[in-house]
């Protein structure tokens, strides 16, 4: 008999999603706007403590419109942490721009404010000044933050950070997702808070998101026929699944302290030299732990990462390497690159562990009873 599969990050409802669902059916707001969207953008800006929030169709939408905002347009660059999903960076292809592709740092496996800079100062010395520089906080980790926001500003080059993975993450007590020029978040069904599909666009900058809510509905202008003067997108987030996220919102932090304890028992039962966390660099940095990652090293532990996945998969157990950085993608193989093969390293050797919030004991225990055994035997 197989047991149940135990798997990676799954969707986890906290109750009221259906009363907000329910009212859009009640009053008959099924419509890309409405007041669960009006509201779910109010609560997510409270909550982060920012301005103003556009609430989108996705993550990639968000990173879409960002870019747009800033002026990014075909043939500009546009610099990317490489090691990332690639719904950071194909937006910037949607626009006939060009990545620019820069490495990690071991601390938090985000992008190296040193190397950004070495990159920033090269396309400069070669004329070609980036138009923008799209950062990660990959797992929930808090990103060199402060580096990279000084790097930035020292050469007017606009940032949008990535907090699709780190909604609850803080740096300083300040939330991720607002250190930037712009936010943006994703709600898709595996991440810490999901309304099925779904993302946002934040920023402080009152012009930014009116533009946004404009170009992600066909760019409508003033006129009781349909104008356009500019090319829109339907980018929109339906008032119905902005009911789900009303619902969510309401759990977002329970959410985050549940996959906290994830993260601290897989500390606590699996500490062995050669499996190695992902950690938070100091007490300034709070991770949402949204997965918890490990890097295994296999001359000290006999075994590599693809026997551990392999292993736990026969034991029904869901894992996952860690991204491919975009620089290996052959989608993106022929992108500048400024590296030194630590997001090489960790794609090799890391491992996502099973780390939803609606995981019981019994099954982290299973997870760690098998990681354990396999490992004992190898
Ligand atoms: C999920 C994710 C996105 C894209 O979000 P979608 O809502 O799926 O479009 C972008 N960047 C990162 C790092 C992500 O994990």
């Amino acid at each position: 008999m197989t047991e149940d599969r135990i798997w990676l990050s799954s969707p986890d409802m906290g109750g009221n999603e259906l009363k907000y669902v329910k009212e859009a059916f009640d009053t008959n707001w099924i419509a890309p706007l409405g007041p669960n969207v009006d509201h779910f953008e109010k609560e997510l800006g409270e909550y982060l403590g920012i301005n103003h929030v556009a609430a989108l169709s996705s993550g990639t939408a968000a990173i879409h419109l960002a870019l747009i905002l800033l002026g990014v347009k075909s043939g500009d660059e546009v610099i990317a942490q490489s090691f990332t999903f690639c719904g950071t960076t194909n937006p910037i292809l949607y626009l006939g721009a060009t990545p620019v592709l820069v490495d990690s740092e071991y601390d938090t496996w985000n992008l190296d404010p040193v190397l950004l800079e070495e990159a920033i100062l090269d396309r400069i010395k070669k004329g070609k000044r980036p138009k923008a520089v799209i950062m990660v906080h990959l797992y929930g980790m808090p990103a060199k933050m402060k580096q990279i926001v000084e790097v930035c500003s020292r050469y007017e080059i606009p940032l949008i950070e990535d907090a699709a993975e780190a909604l609850g993450s803080t740096i300083d007590g300040r939330k991720a997702g607002t250190f930037g020029d712009m936010g943006i978040l994703s709600f898709n069904g595996n991440k810490i808070i999901t309304t099925s599909g779904g993302g946002a666009l934040v920023s402080n900058n009152t012009q930014w998101i009116d533009k946004s809510r404009f170009l992600a509905t066909q760019a409508r202008d003033e006129a009781p026929h349909y104008e356009h003067t500019e090319l829109g997108y339907n980018y929109r987030m339906s008032n119905i699944l902005a009911g789900v996220g009303r619902g969510q919102l309401e759990v977002l932090d329970s959410h985050v302290s549940k996959r906290r304890a994830v993260n601290a028992f897989y500390r606590e039962h699996l500490s062995f030299e050669g499996l190695n966390f992902q950690s938070e660099m100091s007490a300034n940095d709070f991770s949402n732990y949204w997965l918890t990652s490990v890097k295994i090293e296999p001359e000290l532990l006999g075994v590599d990462r693809e026997d551990v996945r392999l292993e736990l998969w026969k034991s029904n157990i869901e894992t996952r390497p860690l991204w491919k950085p975009m620089h290996l993608q052959p989608l993106y193989k022929d992108c500048v690159y400024y590296g030194n093969g630590v997001s090489d390293e960790l794609f090799t050797k890391g491992l996502c562990l099973p780390s939803g919030s609606n995981l019981t004991t019994v099954e982290l225990e299973r997870v760690v009873v098998a990681i354990k055994g396999f490992i004992a035997k190898s």
